[in-house]
């Protein structure tokens, strides 16, 4: 399977940015984009300029968030059929900093998933443990439930236009990353906790990316895992350089 190299810009770069970033992006792909299925998800005012920059290139266009509602009174929020219309391809759903600084739930997350899905969008879902959780042992159990909770009544078509993205808190924007060991045997947890939620030919084909302080150092050591199927990018992911120097290390 292709590995997926994800950008996600979180609230950080401007229009300027992003202009500077794309053509510098697609100039740098390997194969123009062949190597890797490379995604960027800037801010959500963003994204009707990164479709036009990306237009007749390889780069996916991927929001960071979405409300599962069609329309209405929910002010500030962005539906699904929005973020199509501006030219979006993919969406982040359960980071970690929406679930712990936006009181975001796994029902939510669910919902999401299914409007996503539902539509035809491609759907990155996060999952990962804090700190506390690890050092008490229970990252297997607490990214098992987030699963549950999120696909609980998934069938194969939803599976078969998901990535996971396995993202321990205690690694997001610290420095500090998982082993490419640590990182793998989640892997292989999650793809079998897939499998058994909704069911494991359905589970095999889903991308499981790694996200915790991904560059370029450390890129390969982890995409060389067999159970890490790409990156889910933050800080480095800001400017093309580093960005590409880790989309070029992605396994074809
Ligand atoms: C992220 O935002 O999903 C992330 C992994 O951030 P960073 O690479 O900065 O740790």
């Amino acid at each position: 399977m292709k590995q997926w190299i994800v950008a996600n810009w979180k609230m950080n770069g401007s229009r300027s940015d992003l202009e500077a970033f794309v053509p510098a992006l697609q100039a740098g792909l390997r194969g123009g984009g062949d190597a890797a299925r490379v995604i960027v998800c800037p801010p959500a005012p963003y994204l009707s300029a990164l479709a036009e920059l990306a237009r007749d290139t390889a780069i996916g266009v991927g929001a960071q968030n979405v409300h599962a509602s069609p329309k209405g009174a929910f002010t500030g929020e962005i539906a699904v059929s929005m973020l199509q219309d501006v030219g979006a391809d993919t969406c982040i759903v359960g980071h970690s900093e929406r679930r712990q600084l936006f009181g975001e739930t796994d029902e939510q997350i669910r919902d999401k998933l299914l409007a996503l899905r539902s539509a035809g969008l491609l759907a990155i879902l996060c999952v990962g443990e804090t700190l506390e959780q690890r050092e008490a042992n229970q990252h297997e159990t607490v990214v098992e439930r987030q699963l549950r909770g999120a696909l609980m009544g998934a069938d194969a078509a939803m599976l078969s236009g998901l990535a996971v993205a396995y993202e321990p808190v205690w690694a997001i924007g610290t420095g500090r990353t998982a082993t490419p060991e640590q990182a793998n045997a989640m892997h292989a947890v999650i793809r079998k906790a897939l499998g058994a939620i909704v069911a494991p030919e359905a589970a095999a084909d889903v991308p499981i990316l790694y996200g915790g302080s991904v560059n370029a150092d450390n890129a390969a050591s982890l995409l060389g895992q067999p159970e890490i199927n790409g990156a889910l990018v933050g800080g480095a992911s800001l400017k093309a350089d580093s960005f590409l120097a880790i989309i070029n290390q992605a396994k074809a």
